[in-house]
């Protein structure tokens, strides 16, 4: 199999392929085989000023056309990425290493439901009107302007689509950066907004480490950040932002609980926990990674969870019948290889995996410890790979009160058959987006986002266009103008 990953040029401006390589030479790494697959360019000062004076030039009139239009252009490119969710699907398993089986499935057809979705939405989107007497208000629902999306490396398809579907369905512009570790896919999404009739400028994607992010951000003619990243990252973004008092969604990290009660049905509670923790070789954001099980049900889960993960079928990304990749780079598998080493030394016991695997990439087994307890890193941190730590309980009360001991709160999830306590349970639990008997399902339709220090605002859904818009209220007095003197 040959395929040509490397892109036309680096950044995509003004409705055109753009290249500048006097920034840094960013190599894009594959990451089953650690080989060289393409180059781009971090974008230089004069890359960022050409892409945010292109979105800042073009949005006026994107604003003012209908709802209706800017809604059909978005959802002819939804048909387009789904016709080429193959070729799309290929270069999502190029740019991040995950496999093939999960990026047909997943990548490029939730971007396109998102651009689907809000394409959608986009004609009904209405003020009110507010009767007060003779007198009335009316509200006009209007676009913020330029909005700055930056994504990580985990969904680089998804999450262009999930920023550049709301902002432009409100009739915003978007300068989009992708993280410098998967810099292909959002070109792909720019190309094929444009080949929908995405007037030139309304969607631009230019490459660079933190610092082209950083530069976005303090950019005066940048009215909104989007960012999809860590904490860490969240806080220095959200303040920058703060100091011209821009509107923000933060999507950050997690640490979220899994719990399983004793009556739990266990096939389905170990497939939760899978799918919570090993999807994507464990790099997503809102995973289950502290596995709370009830003290009866412990042993037999743990070992149908081991049964079960001496199944997975890792290997080739591209071959169809993998189902385990490698982590996106060598950076990420040693962070994760140095949190199983304090795991083992901090006293949990390893069930399965911990090891890297011996050929080529960035290969780490599925690993469980159990035994783990409140206070070790593993229990505490975002390790961002395959690890489960699992720990474990005995009455309701506790599992809340230890799964809301964490400064986290973007997921969590709880496996029972009893339906009442289903329901008090997630009440309970401080975090944005909950699972009853499933685990990490993100449909367009329902709201994403995190609680405490996970995030701020919510993608998808509805509730995304309140943070890509903003209501101006008109007063209209129909009698005289009574004033004092
Ligand atoms: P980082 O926080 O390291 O980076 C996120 C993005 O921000 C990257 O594009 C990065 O650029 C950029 N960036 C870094 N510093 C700055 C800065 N000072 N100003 C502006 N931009 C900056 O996250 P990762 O890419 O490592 O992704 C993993 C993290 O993302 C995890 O914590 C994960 O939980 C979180 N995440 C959250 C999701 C959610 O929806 N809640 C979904 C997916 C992931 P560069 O990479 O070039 O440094």
């Amino acid at each position: 199999m040959s395929y040509d990953t490397q892109p036309k040029a680096s950044h995509f401006i003004d409705g055109a392929y753009v290249e500048d390589t006097s920034g840094t030479p960013i190599p894009v790494i594959y990451p089953a085989t650690g080989k060289q697959i393409a180059t781009v360019y971090a974008a230089t000062p004069a890359i960022v000023d050409q892409a945010l004076a292109a979105a800042h030039r073009a949005q006026k009139a994107w604003g003012a056309m209908t709802g209706t239009e800017r809604g059909r252009i978005l959802r002819r490119a939804a048909d387009m990425m789904r016709e080429r969710n193959h070729d799309l699907s290929v270069l999502e398993t190029f740019d991040t290493g995950k496999p093939y089986q999960e990026t047909i499935a997943v990548d490029a057809t939730s971007g396109a439901d998102a651009l689907e979705y809000f394409g959608g939405l986009a004609g009904s989107l209405t003020g009110e009107h507010i009767q007060l007497g003779e007198d009335w208000v009316y509200t006009r629902r209007e676009p913020l302007g330029v909005c700055v999306g930056i994504g990580a490396w985990n969904y680089p398809t998804q999450i262009a689509c999930w920023k550049g579907a709301p902002a432009l369905a409100c009739g915003n512009a978007m300068v989009f950066k992708p993280s410098e570790m998967t810099p292909l896919c959002a070109l792909k999404v720019a190309e094929i907004l444009h080949e929908a009739g995405l007037p030139a400028g309304i969607y631009n994607v230019i490459q660079g480490f933190g610092e082209v992010g950083a530069s976005l951000v303090t950019d005066p003619r940048v009215a909104k950040v989007s960012l999809t990243g860590s904490v860490p990252t969240g806080k220095k973004v959200y303040s920058a932002a703060a100091a011209q008092m821009k509107h923000v969604t933060m999507e950050l990290g997690g640490k979220s609980p899994l719990l399983i009660f004793d009556d739990a049905d266990l096939e389905n509670a170990v497939g939760g926990a899978i799918l919570g923790n090993f999807y994507s070789s464990g790099q997503v954001c809102s995973n289950g990674t502290r596995v709370f099980v009830q003290k009866g049900i412990k042993e037999a889960f743990l070992k149908r969870l081991s049964e079960r993960l001496s199944t997975a079928v890792i290997g080739d990304p591209m071959d169809e019948a993998t189902n385990f990749g490698p982590m996106v780079s060598e950076k990420q598998m040693k962070i994760v290889l140095d949190y199983i080493e304090k795991g083992e030394n901090e006293g949990a016991r390893r069930v399965t995996g911990g090891k890297r695997l011996e050929r080529d990439g960035f290969y780490l087994q599925p690993t469980v410890f159990a035994d783990v307890t409140d206070d070790m890193t593993i229990a505490r941190e975002e390790i961002f790979g395959p690890v489960m730590a699992v720990l474990d309980f005995t009455t309701e009360d506790e599992a809340i009160t230890r799964a809301n001991a964490t400064e986290f709160g973007l997921s969590a999830g709880v496996f029972t058959r009893d339906l009442s306590r289903a329901h008090r349970v997630i009440a309970a639990l401080e975090a944005g987006s909950c699972f009853i008997n499933s685990y990490n399902d993100a449909p367009v339709e329902a709201p994403f986002g995190g609680t405490k220090m996970s995030g701020v605002g919510r993608e998808n859904s509805k509730a995304a266009i309140n943070h890509y818009s903003e209501l101006k209220s008109v007063y209209v007095r129909m009698g005289d103008v009574e004033a004092p003197f």
